[in-house]
């Protein structure tokens, strides 16, 4: 029997009914969470990811602001934009937009976002905060992940995960959130030998590595439940994942699809994110 599809983009919607709930709670005692997003530069595709986000605030009562910047913008500008929203009542999540042109240091954000409003838990204190199984914001993308899983019923708890792709925001905060969870988990990369040898071991398998339909149906185990971080835009072809979907659906037990699994889920959480932090200044 195929897999069954975890439909991300249905997930999200459901999550932002429960985010409108909590909004409207927000505002009965005159908070309305608010998002800025900072894009430098007028990469196409990151345009699009904003644009996306500012839409998905305005649907669960978010108020969002974006803050262009041009793609020569110095550090200093950066920087000086980053205090302002880290100082800005009205803003209680920030967004930076990556990649950023290759002049600016990705670290340099990492540092600049106050903690409490790194909504998208990537900065260093929320990373080491992560490590150490206290996080104050878990990333968005590793997050939505972990959420599809308990959505679909899938334990965690004493299961094999292996995930392949070891970045900061998506492979490395996923590996952590999995242990968190109970599950023991092996990390692969570009650098590990047979690949396949340790896929096939997972009963849960993340892909997130960029490289179009790198998981093939012989590297999975039978009734595994695979899900597809990658998002490859393919000559001809749109957009496509890590997981070669049609040939991995007849041998996983759960399976999610690009587009419409996991993207729409790092939206919801990113929501979710700003939403906690915003509810976070009534207790404080
Ligand atoms: P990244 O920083 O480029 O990292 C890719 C990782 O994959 C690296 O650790 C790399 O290993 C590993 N890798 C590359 N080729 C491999 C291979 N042949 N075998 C095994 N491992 C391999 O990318 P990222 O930012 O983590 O993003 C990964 C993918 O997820 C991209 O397609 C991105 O667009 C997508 N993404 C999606 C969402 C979403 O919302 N759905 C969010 C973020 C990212 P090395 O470390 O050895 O180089």
């Amino acid at each position: 029997m195929p897999a069954h599809v975890i439909d991300g983009a249905a997930l999200a919607r459901d999550t932002y009914g429960r985010l409108k709930e909590r909004t409207a709670s927000l505002g009965r005692s005159n908070v309305r969470p608010g998002l800025a997003a900072v894009l430098v530069g007028d990469n196409p595709a990151s345009r699009i990811y904003v644009r996306n986000k500012m839409r998905a605030c305005n649907e669960v009562g978010v108020h969002n602001e974006e803050h262009l910047l041009d793609a020569g913008a110095t550090p200093e500008t950066l920087l000086a934009t980053l205090d302002k929203l880290n100082r800005d009542p009205r803003v209680h999540g920030i967004l930076v937009q990556l990649p950023l042109p290759a002049h600016l240091d990705p670290e340099l954000v990492a540092k600049a976002i106050a903690p409490e409003k790194d909504v998208d838990g990537l900065s260093w204190v929320n990373l080491g905060a992560l490590v150490s199984g206290r996080p104050v914001f878990e990333p968005c993308t590793p997050r939505g992940v972990v959420a599809m899983l308990d959505h679909a019923g899938i334990s965690i708890d004493g299961r094999e995960a292996v995930v392949v792709g070891r970045s900061a925001i998506v492979g490395k905060p996923m590996a952590l959130m999995l242990m968190a969870r109970g599950a023991t988990v092996t990390v692969c990369h570009s650098r590990t030998p047979d690949l396949g040898q340790h896929t096939r071991r997972a009963d849960i398998l993340v892909a997130a590595t960029g490289r179009p339909r790198l998981i093939t149906a012989d590297m999975v185990k039978v009734g595994a439940a695979v899900i597809d971080v990658g998002i490859n835009r393919v000559e001809g072809k749109g957009i496509t994942g890590d997981v070669d979907f049609a040939p991995v659906r007849e041998v996983a037990g759960w399976i999610t699809p690009v587009p419409g699994g996991v993207g729409p889920m790092t939206v919801a959480m990113l929501l979710a994110n700003t939403v906690q932090a915003a509810e976070r200044t009534l207790r404080a």
